[in-house]
């Protein structure tokens, strides 16, 4: 690993600075569980010169609720979301989403803010540069993507952004996109809808380079709601999605009035099901309702050779994470 200066933050403010003062080189890290193997596999254009520890920061982990919803400091843990009372009776698609982050390890280190802004795990753009040489590919300056005529078998089925088919890794964000969250900056309150960007090269978020996350707010969801959270990895234990899913509903005497569906690791963003939801509004909530919006949130899917896979597991995975959600019989 390259050397680099280690700052702690005394505040927000002192970490925005610090971020500017040192320019793109310097980058913010929380519990490390990320930053620490992208500091050591140098997946920037520019080598990485300082870090800026948000941790030394007081006043950021804390779990508040209050008439405007759920406050998640950005430091707080994915372990203290998962075992949170708070969290569990009134968010439990979000509860859920955190207990089936990582390992035990990974979930006590890793932040809530760290968990929306990790970087994606195409194996290309995460290739050591130090065995064999960088590969620069179109996510890091380069001008073509290895993915697409190599192995592509964990990428995206609904299409390329810029060229790329690196897929959003995050457990939390489909939890959070579903419950119609808002990320909060030391500047603005982003809508999680609009959080996300492939665009930007090496990043996954549309946060300026000096801009850090404060907290996050989850909205109460009303009366009748119900959320869920479902994951499908090779292990159970400690492995990113293939697939997951969020799903937030609102439900009054069997009939669903709302209706928000998010999938990640289908697409380089996390994939909000819009049709499916629409189809369901309106309705019963039943194995057939769920069933046909499990067939509307893959209806754009365009699996390449290796990964058509996802898209069954992806239908049926809507359709049980949204019966979830029904009421008991
Ligand atoms: C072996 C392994 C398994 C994993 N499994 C999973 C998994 O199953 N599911 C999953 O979702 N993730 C998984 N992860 C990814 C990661 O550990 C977690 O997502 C974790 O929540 C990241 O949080 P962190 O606090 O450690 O972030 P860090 O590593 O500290 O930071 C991650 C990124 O977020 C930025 N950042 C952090 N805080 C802020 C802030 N407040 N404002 C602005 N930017 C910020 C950093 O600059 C960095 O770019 C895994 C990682 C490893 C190594
Ligand atoms: S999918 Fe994206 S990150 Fe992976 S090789 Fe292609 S351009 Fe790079």
């Amino acid at each position: 690993m390259n050397r680099f200066k280690h700052l702690s933050a005394a505040s927000v403010e002192d970490a925005a600075a610090s971020l500017r003062r040192l320019g793109p080189t310097a980058h913010v890290i929380a519990g490390g569980s990320d930053l620490m193997g992208c500091l050591k596999d140098n997946l920037w254009m520019e080598t990485p010169t300082a870090v800026i520890d948000l941790k030394t920061i007081p006043g950021l982990n804390a779990i508040r609720e209050d008439a405007d919803g759920l406050h998640l400091g950005a430091l707080v843990t994915l372990t203290r979301i998962a075992e949170s009372q708070t969290v569990q009776s009134g968010w439990p698609g979000l509860a859920e989403a955190a207990r089936r982050t990582g390992s035990p390890l990974l979930r006590n280190m890793g932040t809530i803010a760290g968990n929306i802004c990790q970087q994606n795990r195409c194996w290309y753009f995460r290739y050591p540069d130090k065995i064999g040489g960088r590969i620069d590919c179109v996510r890091k300056g380069g001008q073509r993507c290895l993915a697409v005529p190599g192995d592509h078998r964990y990428h995206s089925i609904f299409g390329a952004v810029k060229k790329c088919i690196a897929v959003n890794p995050s457990d939390t964000a489909p939890a959070l996109v579903a419950l119609g969250a808002v990320v909060r900056t030391d500047r603005r309150a982003i809508p999680i809808d609009g959080f996300f960007s492939a665009e930007m090269g090496a990043q996954s978020t549309v946060l300026e380079h000096d801009e850090i996350v404060t907290d996050i707010l989850v909205p109460h969801q009303g009366p009748g709601a119900a959320s869920a959270f479902r994951k499908i990895a090779f292990r159970q234990s400690i492995d990113f999605a293939l697939v997951n899913c969020g799903v937030a509903l609102t439900l009054a005497e069997g009939v669903v009035r709302t209706a928000r569906i998010c999938l990640n690791g289908v697409h380089n963003n996390p994939y909000r099901c819009t049709g499916a939801e629409e189809a369901l509004v309106g309705g019963a909530l039943t194995e057939e309702t769920a069933a046909k919006a499990g067939e509307l949130a893959v209806a754009g899917a365009k699996p390449l050779f290796q990964n058509a896979y996802k898209v069954p597991m992806a239908r049926a995975l809507v359709a049980d994470t949204l019966l979830d959600c029904a009421p008991a019989a």
